[in-house]
């Protein structure tokens, strides 16, 4: 039955061959010559399958996690170099006619407070983020087709790509909304998204219809082959995700990586992104009641058999996590973090952090400015760069161009120089000079003198002023 080619959910996510898999990891977590011969595979950087990955991730020998860890910091460092992209959720509307019984938006909780962003709010909220700094968002909506239809998601993407405030633009608006149409799709890529994500949430198909009783996202199969009407809507760029705790993490590790497997079976590319989401605490929803927490060391393991098994495909983490967690895993793989996150709707225009209409509390509650800093104090070039996608540098030709390594060439004078752009239009004084001290010691590490010429124009013309859009 398992086919990573079909298009039909039960086929490629396969129920048995998950099991089959992690019955293949149990017997083989301890057998070291299996486990060496996975981790030689995997210093490939050419991606492991979701067996081989299924072994590392079950795997508990104290020595072989210390060489998978080191090879995750590796891998990431030969194709992400020391960059971490920065964005921010921007929340629209928390209407919502589905019953996910993890989510406070669920239709049945009528105590939280209903929100839905008019276009001047939308305005507001984004003149916020671009006054943090910020240069990309990830939209976030509720499922409604009445109060968020699309043409509302539109509006609002069009709204924010043109709002010009100081030096300040939104360059790449992702959007992280329901399950849609191709039709659907279609209308968000001429609206010019950057990334589609769309949370799994749970691979277990049983689980899943426990865990989405009403609406809309209770079919299984519409919401997983969501990414295969993205793709043939036009829109190459996807990212994946779980929120761990709703089932056995290994059980979804395997199908998030059979997903992937998917995508570049079928569409020749796969994830954009991988996104490693943990139920929080919210409005009425207490994180204990689910059975399938994992701890933080679990955590980090994910984390770094994500990453070794799909090299290419970046990897996200939100300010649900704390920053002691945050600065585990950015080691071991995450190459992007949002910061200064708000996850109300209209939350950025407030001075104190609202709840009244709180998708789930926050556990990194620093500034971005406190996040930029805190990067760069641990020797990383946060990236508000946006420059691929621009550039038409999306989908396979990104992919290709990331596999062979190439991508460091524009990514790290694009990065420095919209760090550059950061520090002085809206870095705190101490942000600054730590910001500027580590783009000196950067550009005399590049090692090309062309890429490193690119980048000291780049930085000459920011210096003077000159903001450009395209990046
Ligand atoms: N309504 C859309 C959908 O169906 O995919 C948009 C997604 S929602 C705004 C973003 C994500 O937040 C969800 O996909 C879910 O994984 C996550 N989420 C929901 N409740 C959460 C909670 N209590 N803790 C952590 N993450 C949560």
């Amino acid at each position: 039955m398992y086919n990573p080619k079909s298009l039909k959910a039960e086929e490629f996510i396969d129920h048995q061959e998950i099991l089959d898999t992690l019955e293949y990891a149990d017997k083989n977590k301890d057998n070291v010559e299996v486990i060496d011969a996975i981790l030689e595979k995997a210093r490939l950087r050419k991606g492991l399958t979701h067996r081989e990955a299924s072994v590392l991730l079950a795997c508990d020998i104290p020595e072989k996690i210390q060489e998978l860890y080191a090879l995750a910091e590796q891998i990431k460092k030969d194709f992400y170099g020391n960059r971490i992209v920065i964005f921010a959720p921007l929340y629209l509307s928390n209407y919502c006619v589905n019953g996910c019984l993890y989510c406070p938006y669920h239709m049945k909780n009528k105590h939280i407070a209903r929100k839905k962003l008019t276009q001047e709010e939308v305005r507001q909220e984004v003149i916020a983020l671009q006054d943090m700094g910020h240069k990309r968002l990830a939209i976030e909506a509720g499922e409604d087709p009445v109060n968020n239809p699309i043409e509302y998601i539109l509006e609002c993407i069009n709204t924010i790509y043109s709002i010009k405030h100081k030096n300040g633009a939104i360059r790449r608006v992702n959007v992280n909304i329901a399950a849609t149409t191709v039709e659907n799709y279609r209308k968000l890529k001429e609206a010019g998204i950057g990334t589609y994500i769309l949370f799994q949430e749970t691979y277990h198909k049983e689980s899943y219809e426990h865990l989405h009783p009403t609406g809309p996202k209770h079919n299984y199969c519409y919401h997983t082959e969501a990414m295969d009407r993205a793709m043939e809507g036009g829109i190459d760029d996807v990212g994946l995700g779980v929120l761990f705790g709703l089932e056995l993490y290994r059980y979804e590790f395997a199908g998030l990586l059979m997903h992937a497997e998917h995508l570049e079976a079928v569409h020749g590319v796969g994830p954009h992104t991988i996104s490693v989401p943990r139920v929080k605490h919210a409005d009425d929803i207490d994180p204990d009641e689910f059975d399938n927490g994992i701890d933080d060391e679990t955590f980090a393991k994910i984390c770094a058999c994500i990453r070794v098994a799909v090299p290419y495909t970046g990897m996200i983490i939100s300010t649900r996590e704390n920053q002691t967690v945050r600065e585990k895993v950015l080691h071991l793989g995450v190459s992007q973090i949002s910061g200064g996150s708000r996850t109300s709707v209209g939350g950025y225009t407030e001075e104190e952090r609202p709840h009244d209409t709180e998708q789930f509390d926050v556990s990194d509650n620093r500034t971005l400015d406190e996040v930029v800093r805190w990067l760069m104090e641990m020797g990383y070039i946060p990236s508000f760069c946006t420059a691929c996608y621009r550039e038409g540098r999306t989908g396979d030709r990104f992919m290709s161009l990331c596999k062979s390594g190439q991508i460091q060439n524009c990514c790290h004078p694009n990065a420095l120089m919209t760090l550059k752009e950061y520090l002085m239009d809206y870095a705190a004084p101490e942000t600054k000079a730590i910001g500027e001290a580590l783009i000196l010691k950067e550009l005399e590490n590049i090692p090309k003198e062309k890429v490193k010429e690119i980048a000291k124009d780049h930085l000459e013309k920011i210096e003077q002023g000159i903001r450009d859009f395209r990046f």
